[in-house]
């Protein structure tokens, strides 16, 4: 049955490059019907600040698959990404991302990598929540939930699975966000447990990104999050040659997009010179997914021997393995009129019907339901004259309920236990008060903490009239809870 799927052209090189790929696909006669939807940059200026008319999200809702050049983000203004905005518009959750090298064909110093990296997509810094908090401090709120670690982390296991992978690796930075990337971590630990036939470890994002620039050979699958996943995607595609090779998969329960991984690359766009081999490993992907497998082999067939041929695009282009640089209709060309021959070194495409569709598997691990405490809070506070007087005003201070019990700024503490060589260290600005119930130790650690007495939202508020009336300028507080005695909250450095 032939299958509709929303088109998208893009920006910069975007409509190059698609009209490339449907070129190729409708030359392998991929049983296919497109409806184009406008996005981007034209409709950004038009003011939808999602880059999207509301008439495209109908589109998609009959479609359910979209395949999309890259976009134009604007800077600043209060413009969303509309990439972001669709990864979790629709719930696409994974984004799937293999890199392989085509060595001895395409100059790179990793032969030897061929390494798919599983991004979380949904959650981490790319929620996009940022405040101006003062003149000096902008924040950005890092969220992740328990429930999305688990599915990405049980994603990447099944795709693991299901495509004959033997490794996963999880990469975090939980030495330093204990919280967030320590959940990610903790999470990969216990659903590894459910596939011992998969090894698994873990690296420090540093390292792991380390290794995998100079030995991605010793990589298989990697499962990290949202930024990190970003930034390494870019990484090991540069390192295959040009980050104009690789394609995305961006995976949800009902819905599905592919991409290239790379931008709209402003700097070509329009000159005949873009490398259209990263959308159309998108498209490839796409075709694997709506089960149109045979014309999947057949284009990746015929791209890997385009590429083994020597007929290579600027970006690939060297002295050495190359034979011929052609621009992208050229190169469009060159592919489709290898429809039908294979490569002889490259390795050959062999997706199968029943095979490389990993399923979304939902059932969360049996998780006991948590005490949640609230024993106080964090006020944020812009505090610009001399810590010694911030002291002073709150040593008058009267609360039956909270005290306070650390100052900090930018994580440090400063008070109590003050060491004077880091005063001049104090320039003002945000300061972070924490107030615990009185009679509550409230330090965090993994202790458990006697959480006997608790506090009251109620008591949070008369803290803040207090506060108000002392001309403190708190621009937000967080609160401080225990789950099950343990804090839910870091210490401060030096505490
Ligand atoms: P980019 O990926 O567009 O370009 C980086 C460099 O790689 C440029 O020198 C470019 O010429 C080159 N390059 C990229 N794709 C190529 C290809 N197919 N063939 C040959 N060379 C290629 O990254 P950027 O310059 O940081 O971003 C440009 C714009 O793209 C920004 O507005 C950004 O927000 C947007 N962007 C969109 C997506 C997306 O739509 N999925 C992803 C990343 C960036």
């Amino acid at each position: 049955m032939t299958r509709t799927i929303t088109v998208a052209y893009g920006d910069g090189i975007g409509p190059e490059i698609m009209e490339s790929t449907l070129e190729i696909l409708k030359e392998a006669k991929a049983d296919i019907k497109f409806n184009v939807i406008e996005v981007g940059k034209k409709i950004y200026e038009k003011g939808f600040n999602s880059g999207l008319m509301p008439s495209a999200w109908e589109d998609l809702n009959s479609t359910r698959i979209l395949l999309k050049a890259p976009i134009t983000t604007p800077q600043g203004g209060g413009y969303k990404s509309l990439n972001v905005t669709m990864r979790k518009k629709l719930g696409l959750f994974a984004n799937v991302r293999p890199v392989s090298s085509f060595h001895p064909f395409i100059a790179t110093k990793c032969p030897g990598m061929d390494v798919i990296i599983v991004r979380e997509n949904e959650e981490d810094l790319y929620a996009g929540i940022e405040y101006r908090q003062s003149e000096q401090t902008y924040e950005c709120l890092k969220l992740v939930t328990r429930n999305g670690c688990e599915k990405i982390i049980r994603y990447a296991f099944e795709y693991a699975v299901v495509n004959g992978r033997k490794k996963v690796s999880c990469f975090s930075k939980d030495n330093i966000m204990k919280m967030t990337d320590g959940i990610f971590h903790k999470v990969f630990d216990e659903i590894a447990q459910e596939y011992p036939q998969i090894k698994n470890e873990h690296y420090i994002i540093d390292i792991g990104t380390a290794r995998l620039a100079a030995k991605p050979e010793i990589f298989d699958v990697i499962v990290t999050m949202n930024l990190y996943g970003d930034i390494i995607s870019d990484v090991v595609a540069e390192t295959s040659g040009s980050v104009g090779l690789a394609g995305s998969a961006n995976i949800g329960k009902d819905y599905a997009m592919f991409e290239a991984i790379h931008g709209s690359a402003p700097d070509i766009a329009g000159q005949d010179i873009a490398n259209p081999t990263g959308l159309l490993h998108g498209a490839i992907m796409m075709l694997v997914h709506i089960g149109q497998n045979e014309v999947a082999n057949n284009i990746r067939n015929a791209l890997y021997k385009t590429i083994e041929d020597g007929i290579h695009t600027a970006d690939i282009f060297n002295e050495t393995s190359s034979k011929k640089k052609v621009g992208t209709k050229e190169f469009t060309r060159a592919v489709i009129s290898r429809l039908g021959q294979k490569p002889s070194q490259l390795p050959l495409a062999n997706f199968s019907t029943s095979d490389n569709k990993t399923e979304i598997k939902g059932e969360e691990i049996a998780q006991k339901i948590e005490k949640r405490t609230l024993i106080g809070f964090d006020l944020f506070v812009e505090w610009n004259k001399k810590f010694d007087d911030l002291l002073e005003v709150l040593k008058d201070m009267e609360s039956e309920k909270l005290e306070v019990k650390m100052i900090s700024a930018k994580g440090l503490l400063l008070w109590p236990h003050l060491d004077k060589h880091m005063m001049p260290n104090y320039a003002g600005g945000q300061t972070i008060l924490r107030f615990i119930g009185k009679g509550i130790t409230g330090k965090s650690s993994n202790d458990i903490i006697d959480a006997k007495k608790t506090i009251t939202h109620q008591d949070i508020i008369e803290m803040l009239i207090i506060m108000n009336e002392k001309e403190i300028d708190f621009v937000k507080y967080e609160g401080l809870y225990l789950f099950d005695g343990k804090a839910g909250y870091t210490s401060g450095q030096g505490e």
